[in-house]
């Protein structure tokens, strides 16, 4: 979930509601005085003749709710909704049309997200201070920076307090929150180390984990996705706009306000008081917009994903590719696997249990061979096809998606690939290249290295096309790091509808 789905009771029946387009950089761009986005593209649009079709929409949704254990059964209905819906089909009556499977919500469904915003302490407990400085006025200061600053972008934001006057108990501060329908929830304080004055420097952000999970690699929970995914954006953006110093996430089951909040939350400490350089930088206008704007940017970037397609190329092998599965399952990701045909029928379940996982499964060679691959045209299509025929043989599965062994263009294939592209192109296959790798084919790097290779190559692009191995050890050994170093990608399989990234 990246906050673009929800469910809703509507007139007394559960539906699920899917965004089309949640609200965009268009309300941004264009101060309406308004926060609905919905309602501004309205205005805009004909507004009398969306009144006459939207009473007549409400006319027909009451009806049929009245009747809906005779209309729907127990089924669920799908509600599609967004700006670009609506613009584009007022005044189109179709649009309006209520049916068993697509019921139309009115535009208050697209109200922008709301953020609550917790400065840590207030009142009598001022929380950490040294020298003048005391833990819950900064932590005030940030938390309405971050509020102006997500206002600006478009989101709705509450701050649990706005005063220093304020005393609140923790109960509270989950009370506003849940009382304010907040999708995230993010706590502000200040960290400090028992000495009055001490080097410990740096920013930590912390979450509520699992309590049977431990530190480590394994410590990811699918109960805990969001708020861990929350918690990795709001330190990724913090370290990377102010240079402090990285202290990583954290997880702890003792934190209250994270614990208890029903909507993904963390907690985050942006400094340490008790040092004196980074009492006086987090003291200072300049430091705390550095600060601020570098989390609100990756609080856009939880609900605006890019995209990532994940490709494992050249198993399926036993251990390894297994090792792979149960990453991507323990994770909810799908990805594709370009697999080879004779390590198909080595491993056939395998195989099958890529496929039965949801993920794609494409073609790459059905042996490994440069040389005799690329022989001829001949040899590639008769290679090609076996490789093929094992996948559909052990799968069922009637591959569409192909990559070239090398790429697209290699120095094994420059004289012939025009042909053999435009062979398989005529047969109605579709073949991937990628934008970006962890480059664990070409030398037998460390994870580390891998991690740094895979992060380095995807230059912030909005879709990246991931090569890796699942073949390789230390590919499988860092792909929970490799996944938890892209919070702002959405890991999606490859399909036939995706456009491809070719050479
Ligand atoms: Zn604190
Ligand atoms: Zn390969």
């Amino acid at each position: 979930m990246y906050g673009q789905a929800g469910r809703k009771q509507m007139y007394g029946r559960e539906v699920k509601l899917v965004r089309v387009s949640t609200f965009d950089s268009r309300m941004r761009e264009r101060d309406t005085g308004s926060r609905n986005p919905g309602a501004y593209i309205l205005r805009r649009q004909c507004l009398v003749f969306f009144l006459v079709f939207m009473t007549m929409a409400a006319l027909s949704l009451a009806v049929a709710c009245i009747f809906k254990e005779d209309i729907f059964g127990s089924r669920e209905s799908v509600v599609v909704m967004g700006e670009e819906s609506l613009s584009a089909a007022a005044p189109q009556a179709e649009f309006f049309t209520v049916s068993a499977n697509d019921i139309v919500v009115s535009e208050e469904e697209t109200a922008p997200p709301v953020i609550v915003i917790d400065p840590g302490h207030g009142g009598d407990d001022d929380g950490c201070c040294r020298g003048d400085v005391s833990e819950m006025t900064v932590n005030l200061q940030i938390a309405r920076r971050l509020s102006e600053k997500l206002k600006d972008m478009g989101y709705e934001t509450v701050l649990t307090r706005e005063d220093d006057d304020t005393a609140l108990t923790l109960e509270q501060r989950v009370e506003i929150a849940e009382a304010a329908g907040g999708e995230l929830f993010i706590s502000i304080h200040q960290n400090a180390c028992e000495e009055k004055e001490s080097s410990v420097t740096g920013i930590e952000t912390w979450f509520s984990g699992c309590p049977e999970k431990e530190e480590g690699d394994n410590w990811y929970c699918s109960c805990c996705d969001d708020s861990r995914r929350l918690a990795q954006l709001v330190q990724m953006g913090a370290v990377s706009q102010t240079g402090a110093n990285d202290r990583g996430l954290q997880q702890s089951q003792e934190l209250y306000v994270v614990r208890e909040t029903s909507m993904p939350s963390c907690l985050i400490e942006t400094s340490f008081l008790s040092n004196t350089a980074e009492r006086n930088a987090i003291s200072s206008e300049e430091y705390q917009e550095q600060l601020t704007e570098g989390i609100a940017r990756n609080i856009d970037s939880y609900f605006h994903p890019k995209t990532m397609y994940l490709t494992f190329d050249d198993g399926p092998s036993e251990e390894n590719t297994a090792a792979v599965l149960d990453i991507l399952q323990e994770r909810g990701i799908r990805a594709t696997f370009f697999v080879v045909g004779e390590n198909v029928r080595r491993h056939p379940e395998i195989a099958r249990r890529i496929v039965e996982e949801g993920h794609t499964i494409g073609i790459h060679c059905n042996r490994h061979e440069y040389d005799e691959i690329y022989a001829s045209v001949e040899a590639y299509l008769e290679d090609f096809q076996d490789a093929y025929d094992a996948v559909y043989e052990v799968t069922g599965v009637e591959a569409k998606l192909f990559r070239f062994p090398g790429g697209s263009i290699n120095a094994y294939n420059e004289d012939i690939y025009e042909e053999i592209i435009q062979a398989m192109t005529e047969r109605g296959y579709v073949y991937f290249d990628w934008n970006a790798s962890l480059e664990d084919a070409v030398n037998s790097s460390t994870p580390e290295q891998l991690l740094q290779d895979a992060r380095e190559s995807t230059l912030g692009r909005k879709k990246v096309v991931m090569l890796a191995h699942d073949i390789v050890y230390n590919t499988r050994v860092c792909l929970n790091r490799l996944i938890d170093q892209f919070p702002d990608y959405k890991m999606e399989p490859l399909t036939a509808d995706v456009t491809p990234i070719q050479f």
